[in-house]
């Protein structure tokens, strides 16, 4: 039998932590303050300060201020989002602590928009509909968060590791003690026992757009491959309004046009809402299918809802969208007073099933940030980030790091060490680096155009039927025969393969769950069954691993129990 070590690098550490977007930077940093002693090891993919999302577009996040009611803002998203899918309880815990964990995140170094006196500089976000009287603030939350939050990290003793991705969790019994994965640039296969795990390394989005390309779903595959519960995955459906000018989001959706020239907006969403409903990308469909498309987007019908963002003043927002600009007159389509738009998967798929503590069904692992946002039950029946209210997904990475950073650190100071079995190191390692034994076969690139051509279309993941369901699974099943012939000639195919992978379960995991919901609510839509059935549905759909197959299971709402009833 082979010894660990001639297996590859080993490491030990006592809490790692997968993933150094903003959710893992801030677990890491509340993981040294909970316990100085507790060693913490941050592993990235790509390079920490400069990967995930936080650094690619926004940001702000929503925050209450004075006045504002914690309640009235849960009653509106248990209403009119999550539609009592909610766990309402974390729902108001996470509101109300959200001004504190920005003020934290300024005490530890991050550059936020505040007024003379010290206070926040907040404002309420006016996006999307101007009719929507949007009763919460939000604080800013620059591009270059990361920085201050990676040295604080260092400061404080956290040990990072950048280029390795994270393939598969390792467990002794039914507890998580640590990952394999191999490093991206020379190919070493990583061994890293640890006390305590966390994931924090993102949503799967399909690598259908390219500021999301982040999130491939790599910690949920493992998560569930490991045996962890993933709850909800049929909302991880986001389509947003996407201007095929400038490759960004369409800010106010009641000036959508058809090529007749009539407002469709208000032809399909009477009432304002908080963001794109799916009732008006289903219209967009609708028009363009009964030959009134394409859809244009007129900015100047409409205020300028973006211009009181841009207006903040704010440290690091001009710098970002100064450059994107400029890139755009010099690069882009000529200036338009029509903008054609188009629907657009963003996905958001975060279904790992975490408790108040983010802790996982499984001992000794974590979850949090956009792998668990949907999972947490916290937002409901609605994909997250942004669950409905953007400025969600930037507050709950925050404060769901907090949560876990302190609690795993908690764990790992009284947890035994990590016992790993060379057996089962050895059979990953088989299985991690099998597609380096290939030179032909089935590429990571058929795999996700696959899977995309699935989950990126309407037809399947919006506007669903169990016929479709059903069509759309068998092709991703179609896929994922191939999946043994996945090859790979360096590391960065190799990585690439395994997004693949996580991609297409991701994707099977979104559909399964949407087949045996049998009504409809929140973003998800069932032509077959088009009303929402409280009498039986008031359930969140459990997704667990059973002999290799997924299997799909339903658990009723705790609903007795929380404030907000149908
Ligand atoms: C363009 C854009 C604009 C946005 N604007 C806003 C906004 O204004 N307000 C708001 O609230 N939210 C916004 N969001 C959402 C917000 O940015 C995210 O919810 C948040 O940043 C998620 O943080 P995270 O740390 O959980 O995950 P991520 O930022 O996705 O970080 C995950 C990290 O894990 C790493 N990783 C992934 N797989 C592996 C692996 N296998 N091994 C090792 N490492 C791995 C990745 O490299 C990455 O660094 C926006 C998102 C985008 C894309």
């Amino acid at each position: 039998m082979a010894k660990i070590e001639d297996l590859g690098e080993v490491i030990s550490t006592d809490v790692l932590i997968v993933g150094g977007g903003i959710s893992g930077l801030v677990a890491a940093v509340k993981a040294k303050e909970e316990s100085s002693k507790v060693e913490v090891l941050l592993v990235d993919k790509q390079t920490i300060g400069w990967s995930g999302k936080a650094p690619k577009g926004g940001g702000f996040t929503l925050v209450l201020t004075e006045g504002e009611d914690a309640d009235d803002f849960v009653e509106y998203h248990v209403r009119n989002i999550g539609y009592y899918l909610n766990d309402q309880e974390l729902l108001y815990s996470w509101v109300t602590q959200m001004y504190a964990a920005v003020e934290q995140l300024s005490a530890w170094g991050v550059r936020v928009p505040k007024n003379a006196d010290g206070k926040l500089n907040t404002m309420k976000c006016p996006l999307f509909d101007p009719r929507f009287k949007y009763k919460w603030s939000i604080a800013g939350i620059d591009l270059d968060v990361l920085f201050p939050l990676r040295a604080r990290a260092r400061k404080t003793g956290v040990k990072t590791l950048n280029k390795i991705q994270v393939v598969e969790l390792l467990k002794q019994d039914d507890r998580i003690v640590g990952t394999v994965g191999f490093n991206l640039i020379d190919g070493r296969f990583y061994i890293i026992k640890a006390k305590a795990t966390i994931l924090a390394n993102g949503s799967c989005n399909y690598k259908a757009k390219r500021m999301w390309h982040s999130g491939c779903g790599d910690g949920i595959g493992a998560a569930y491959r490991a045996g962890a519960e993933i709850r909800n995955a049929e909302f991880g459906n986001f389509f947003d309004v996407h201007r095929k000018d400038n490759d960004g989001p369409a800010f106010d959706y009641t000036a959508l046009y058809n090529a007749l020239g009539e407002n469709i907006s208000l032809r399909y969403i009477p009432v304002p809402r908080s963001d794109i409903p799916s009732e008006l990308v289903l219209g967009m469909e609708k028009e363009v299918k009964e030959g009134r498309g394409p859809i244009y987007f007129d900015p100047s019908a409409v205020p300028d809802l973006f211009k009181p963002l841009s207006d903040w003043p704010r440290p690091n927002f001009h710098n970002f969208f100064g450059r994107t600009i400029s890139k755009e007159l010099k690069y882009g389509a000529p200036p338009s007073a029509r903008v054609e738009v188009s629907v657009a998967l963003n996905a958001e798929l975060s279904p790992i099933r975490v408790d108040h503590e983010m802790k996982t069904s499984l001992a000794g692992l974590w979850a949090i940030g956009d792998t668990s946002q949907m999972g947490s039950a916290i937002v409901g029946a609605v994909y997250s980030p942004p669950a409905m209210i953007r400025g969600i997904g930037l507050g709950l990475a925050t404060r769901s790091g907090m949560w876990g950073g302190s609690s795993a650190a908690r764990f790992a100071s009284q947890a035994s060490a990590p016992k790993v079995s060379e057996g089962e190191v050895k059979r990953l390692k088989e299985v991690i680096f099998a597609p380096m034994g290939r030179t032909k076969g089935f590429s990571a690139e058929e795999t996700i155009y696959g899977i995309q051509d699935v989950m990126c279309r309407v037809q399947y993941n919006l506007r669903r039927s169990k016929e479709r369901l059903e069509e759309g699974l068998s092709k991703i099943e179609k896929v994922q025969q191939r999946l043994p012939e996945l090859w790979a000639k360096d590391g960065h195919g190799l990585g690439k393969c395994h997004e693949a992978r996580n991609i297409a379960v991701c994707g099977e995991m979104t559909l399964r769950a949407a087949l045996t919901r049998t009504e409809s609510r929140g973003t998800h839509f069932r032509e077959d069954y088009p009303n929402r059935d409280d009498k039986n549905w008031l359930k969140w759909t459990i997704i667990r691993e059973k002999s290799g197959k997924m299997v799909v299971s339903t658990e009723p709402v705790p609903i007795e129990k929380y404030k907000f009833k149908p």
